[in-house]
């Protein structure tokens, strides 16, 4: 199963995917989490993305490119992916598609979680005590949803374009949610 999760910040994506790893037996691929590694590494990348990241804005697509070409190059995504967090905009939506169809792998699914407002800020205003994610910050979580709404909203108009696209309620027993996107995978 090739699969993108779509979703605000808080949405439930990351949660899902570790869920919906296990059932599709494939890989959650997590660009925010392979960023947060690359920052508590202090490797090259992470030395470039900290400071993006901590101010809630997109890190460059050239990096996000680099590091998602080189992932899914991976024996493991042979059998499949989850995306979670990627594509964030349109231009990596439209190299993801550029990518999977030069190895013949197109996606097979696109789920949107979706989550109100008010129950996203909450979310994150949890998380933030719990994980103490400098992003996660109630100040930094309005910039995150701004640019969520600017560039990333779109991106589900892409796949919705292209008939791809599955929305889905994101509130809910953690169970539920994951049924209601093993449904609409098996719909698709
Ligand atoms: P996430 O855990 O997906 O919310 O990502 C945390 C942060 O990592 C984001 O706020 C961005 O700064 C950065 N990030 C993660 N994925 C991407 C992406 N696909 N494009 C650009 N920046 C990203």
């Amino acid at each position: 199963m090739r699969l993108v999760l779509l979703g605000a910040p808080g949405s439930g994506k990351g949660t899902q995917a570790a869920r919906l790893k296990e059932t599709l037996d494939v890989p959650h691929i997590s660009t925010g989490d392979m960023l947060r590694a690359a920052v508590k590494a202090g490797t090259p990348v992470g030395l470039q993305a900290k400071a993006v990241m901590e101010a809630g804005q997109l890190v460059s697509d050239d990096i996000i490119l680099g590091i998602i070409k080189e992932r899914l190059a991976e024996p493991d995504a042979a059998k499949g992916f989850i995306l979670d967090g990627f594509p964030r905009n349109v231009k990596q939506a439209e190299a993801l598609t550029a990518l999977l169809a030069e190895i013949g792998q197109p996606l097979q699914a696109v789920v949107k979680l979706e989550v109100p407002f008010d129950v996203i800020i909450e979310r994150c205003r949890i998380r933030f005590e719990q994980e103490h994610r400098k992003d996660d910050n109630p100040e930094v979580v309005r910039d995150r949803l701004k640019v969520y709404a600017e560039q990333t909203a779109p991106v589900a108009d892409f796949y919705a374009g292209l008939g791809q696209l599955q929305t889905i309620d994101g509130v809910g027993e953690l169970d539920e949610v994951t049924k209601r996107v093993l449904d609409a995978i098996q719909g698709a």
